[in-house]
């Protein structure tokens, strides 16, 4: 794969550090008032640049290996392997690993902003090491954030030096997007917690502690009454590592709790509430990881399209082809915009406490992830057509690219679940202001957004079909919940059928609707990115429409099936 300065050598990369990020606000909430903002990005230009040539030379050249070799089991143990050891201790020997750690224990402290860039250049070389790398860094976030004092000296400074590694263990065998449904249980005991249940998927589950979501709280149900707990090796039980074939280094472990010492982190009870704060910071993760896959399947593709030569002429000016080429660069481009600008929101956030931005954000945050992961999809899809069959042959990287792109839309929570998040905050955003259906919409980012030309034009259209795809779905609802529904009264799953059908489709077209926005707010700082900025307002305005299309032209199919399925259970 293509070797070299992954910071330096990557245009839009370095546009994106230079140009879109707000620095002037988030230095001196990072670095204190004083900081002097030229300085400490000067600093930050310099990490991300040795951090992308060692990325780009040592780790990009060892990822083929981390793959063909996957996961060690030996005599009943499970470990990473040796080329993946020699990358994550690269990054330790280079400070790499404590990047977003604050600086009293041991980090450098260094924006969300900084870091995500670094996540995007380890994605696009070696996915499963950017794995690795972020379970020093999630365990490290929650202990940072919900941990007492004590917790956090003997966690962190080690885990920011890569000494010790953690996991962090929510899905079940029956609770996986129902996390609702978790059944392990902590216990008080006169010295400790004991946890007693199942875990599985753990990705670094092989490490040396884990931090566990348990039941608490006796006969609580659903999202309540849950805590989280920091159960340390030996206490636990590695059952065993999936066999799989997408980020094939990574081990993704079960687990097994049998009256295990455990302590808490956190309040009891508050679990669901902690966890999730933590999974919206590691989602924008996520899509920064599908972006870093897209990224290189998108360079894998262009490189072959210019040098394959069919019909006389190169791949890339048969026109089907470079309009492949083109699609992939908005995407890459677009998902890259949109995660920066949700990564500038989440410093404005953890460090500012910006209500603003964290209302921002969580609009972003499901569309980040969405568009990052179901992009890296596709782009890599469209890389290995553009391949031909030398793409399904294993000496070329893009069917790696495509089998790691396809874990990403399915861990820290699923496109859909992401899709119901982001309509379900819609809907009631729409519910408290339903006069915004008669205008443009009940979101603010794309409600106060408006640009000149053909960019202005087809954004406004794109959000025309939105407002009115979400106009037809309230209509349902309101006609099937009467005036009462203005006043709260309670939805139950079927009251919202349509809308749970249609959530990925509202979803997709808000994500293409906000990339757009981003892009053209680009294009109005850098001009040479105003024809790309058009193509993604194009792609906006025919996605929403087809998408509006689809709910109106609904014939109820769906729910008749389920209806008859239904019928065969009872
Ligand atoms: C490699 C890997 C690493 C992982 N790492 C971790 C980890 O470190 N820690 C951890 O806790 N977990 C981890 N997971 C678990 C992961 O987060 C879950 O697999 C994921 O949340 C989906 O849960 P599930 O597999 O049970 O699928 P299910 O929840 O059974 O979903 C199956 C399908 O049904 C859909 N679906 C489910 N509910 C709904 C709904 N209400 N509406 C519409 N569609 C729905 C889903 O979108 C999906 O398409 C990992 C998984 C993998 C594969």
């Amino acid at each position: 794969m293509k070797t070299g300065n992954y910071f330096s050598d990557n245009a839009d990369l370095v546009r994106s550090f230079d140009a879109l990020v707000a620095w002037d606000r988030l230095v001196p909430l990072t670095e204190g008032a004083e900081a002097d903002v030229a300085d400490a990005v000067s600093t930050w230009r310099e990490v991300l640049s040795l951090a992308g040539r060692y990325i780009g030379t040592e780790i990009a050249s060892r990822a083929k290996s981390v793959d063909e070799i996957g996961i060690v089991r030996q005599n009943g143990t499970v470990d990473i392997n040796e080329p993946l050891k020699q990358n994550v201790n690269g990054l330790k020997q280079l400070g790499l690993i404590g990047l977003p750690f604050p600086k009293e224990y041991d980090g450098a402290g260094l924006p969300f902003t900084v870091t995500a860039m670094f996540i995007e250049m380890l994605a696009r070389a070696c996915p499963t090491t950017m794995i690795q790398a972020a379970f020093y860094t999630a365990p490290g976030a929650m202990i940072l954030r919900f941990g007492n004092e004590e917790q956090k000296r003997r966690y962190l400074p080690r885990l920011a030096k890569g000494e010790i590694i953690g996991a962090v263990a929510m899905t079940e065998p029956q609770a996986g997007s129902d996390v609702g449904k978790v059944m392990t249980t902590a216990t008080k005991s006169p010295d400790c917690w004991r946890l007693t249940g199942r875990k599985q998927f753990i990705t670094s589950g092989n490490g040396d502690f884990v931090i566990v979501l348990a039941r608490c709280v006796p006969d609580s149900v659903g999202l309540d009454g849950l805590g989280l707990f920091i159960v340390e090796k030996p206490h636990y039980v590695v059952e065993r590592a999936e066999h799989k074939f997408t980020i094939r280094g990574s081990p993704t472990c079960a687990l097994v709790f049998e009256a295990s010492k455990g302590e808490l982190l956190g309040e009891v009870g508050a679990g669901w509430r902690e966890i999730l704060s933590f999974m919206n910071e590691s989602r924008v993760g996520i899509g920064i990881q599908g972006l870093g896959t897209a990224q290189a399947a998108y360079e894998a593709a262009m490189d072959y399209a210019a040098q394959r030569r069919q019909s006389d002429k190169p791949i890339r000016e048969h026109p089907m082809v470079a309009e492949m080429l083109l699609d992939m660069e908005t995407t890459v481009t677009g998902a890259r915009a949109l995660a920066y600008t949700a990564a500038v929101l989440q410093d404005l956030v953890l460090f500012g406490r910006d209500e603003q931005a964290a209302r921002d954000l969580r609009e972003l945050t499901p569309l980040v992830k969405w568009y990052g992961t179901e992009g890296a999809v596709r782009v890599c899809r469209l890389a290995l057509q553009v391949h031909g069959g030398v793409g399904v042959v294993d000496e070329y990287d893009v069917g790696r690219f495509m089998r790691d792109s396809l874990i990403t839309p399915i861990y820290e929570g699923t496109s859909q679940i992401q899709s119901l998040m982001a309509v379900k905050d819609l809907m009631k955003t729409t519910l408290q202001r339903p006069a915004s259906l008669l205008g443009r919409g009940p979101s603010r980012l794309l409600a106060d957004a408006s640009f000149d030309g053909r960019v202005g034009s087809d954004f406004a259209a794109a959000r025309g079909h939105i407002v009115g795809a979400l106009r037809s779905l309230m209509g349902r609802l309101v006609r099937r919940k009467g005036p009462g529904l203005l006043r709260g009264a309670p939805l139950a799953d079927e009251d919202l059928g349509p809308i749970l059908l249609h959530a990925e489709r509202l979803t997709e077209a808000l994500a293409h609707a906000h990339v757009a926005r981003v892009l053209a707010e680009r294009a109005r700082h850098i001009p040479e990115r105003r024809k790309l900025a058009e193509r993604a307002a194009r792609t906006a305005r025919l996605v929403a429409e087809r998408n509006r299309r689809a709910i109106a032209l609904d014939d109820g199919g769906v729910f008749e099936r389920i209806a008859a399925w239904r019928s065969e259970r009872s």
